[in-house]
């Protein structure tokens, strides 16, 4: 069993991890929080570089989160304006949105993919895609040309 480090085990642990980073002194570190000098020293070089791979995963995590929130408001707002838009008519405006909306759901699969431990987004079996794709054809059916155009494009991106 490796021996217990006292640094790891002290109450301030974090405040020291703070301290050791900022470069301070073992002697002053070890004096300030009452532990032997070499526990600190073993401590920043066996522990510290973990505690701090660690706090930055936790960071990168939140960040992700934080896009994934960004990257889900775009989408809720362009299925809101392809809704509006398929409803006044507007083709031009409802294409727009599907083409935002595609990209939205492309970047929110990236994203996912990078977080090891969220399932992959697959845009062909999505329900969110697979609900536009019914609405965006069905938008389209009485306009033959950008109807098969669009079925088209749709087809070559998958
Ligand atoms: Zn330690």
């Amino acid at each position: 069993m490796p021996r217990r480090c006292t640094v790891c085990d002290h109450p301030e642990t974090h405040s020291i991890d703070e301290t050791l980073v900022t470069g301070a002194p073992y002697r002053s570190v070890a004096k300030r929080f009452g532990l032997s000098e070499s526990a600190v020293y073993r401590h920043k070089t066996e522990h510290l570089p973990v505690h701090l791979l660690k706090a930055r995963e936790v960071e990168e995590v939140a960040q992700a989160d934080d896009l994934l929130e960004q990257v889900r408001n775009l989408q809720a707002h362009a299925l809101g304006i392809l809704d509006r838009a398929e409803k006044a008519g507007d083709l031009r405006t409802a294409l727009a949105a599907i083409s935002q909306a595609r990209g939205n759901l492309e970047l929110l699969g990236k994203l996912a993919g990078e977080l090891d431990e969220r399932p992959v987004v697959n845009l062909n079996v999505s329900p969110e895609w697979l609900e536009l794709r019914a609405v965006i054809v069905g938008a389209l059916e009485p306009h033959p040309a950008a109807h098969s155009a669009v079925l088209r494009a749709l087809e070559c991106g998958q």
